[in-house]
């Protein structure tokens, strides 16, 4: 079962717009995905993201047989702001909320991984670097998925994400972080991941067959009037 919730469009800094992007995936043998582009921390419009990628994913939604889910990912905002802009962009349509982690490639407000995981509105804290145990265990409490990326660069800390996780009970998911269509995931390419990132075929097996599906379970109880 391929899932990525985790990826970009020309609404942010993807290079396709989005009902290429969900053709793309389709074609990918995707059975759930969703686009999530960048609300950034200093763009004073960051809502009208928001609500034209939800605009548009629900535009798409008869065109596929796929789970597709509009979000957005949290990118730079000031970590006492994280609670309140999740809320928000909640209620603006977000079905996904990513916030934009603590990765080793970029600089990203010191705090941030914090301020995710203690956030019951953030589903997903995408690329967290070197991740503290602490932080990992409050992942745990809060049931926000940590994500392993495919991203260039983000991936370089996927082995700490892995074993950090791990160790606390974190939920893991495979992201892509796809900016375009070469970016997207396969089967053979999130195996390499979890895989690559030192994890067993059995922990293989629970993240692919287990965790992903459940959290889309989840995700389609909640916005059950979407489909
Ligand atoms: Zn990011
Ligand atoms: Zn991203």
């Amino acid at each position: 079962m391929l899932i990525d919730l985790h990826s970009h469009s020309i609404l942010s800094d993807g290079t396709l717009p989005i009902d290429e992007m969900v053709a793309a995936a389709d074609r990918h043998g995707y059975e759930a995905y969703a686009v999530t582009d960048h609300a950034n921390g200093d763009d004073p419009h960051y809502l009208d993201v928001v609500t034209e990628v939800r605009r548009q994913v629900d535009a798409l939604r008869t065109e596929t047989s796929m789970r597709l889910f509009a979000g957005v990912e949290l990118t730079d905002f000031e970590p006492e702001l994280i609670p309140h802009v999740a809320e928000e962009v909640r209620r603006f349509g977000a079905q996904v909320v990513v916030v934009h982690g603590e990765c080793p490639t970029l600089d990203v407000p010191p705090g941030t991984n914090a301020a995710a995981v203690r956030c019951d509105e953030v589903d997903i804290l995408a690329h967290p670097g070197l991740l503290s145990e602490r932080d990992a265990d409050e992942a745990t409490v809060r049931g926000v998925h940590l994500e392993i990326s495919a991203r260039q660069g983000h991936c370089w800390s996927n082995g700490h994400v892995y074993q950090t996780a791990r160790k606390a009970g974190a939920f893991l998911l495979v992201d892509s972080d796809a900016h375009e269509e070469a970016g997207l995931l396969s089967v053979p390419k999130v195996h390499a991941l979890i895989r690559g990132a030192g994890a067993s075929d059995l922990s293989l097996n629970q993240i692919v067959n287990q965790t992903a599906p459940r959290l889309i379970a989840r995700l389609a109880r909640r916005y059950a009037r979407a489909y």
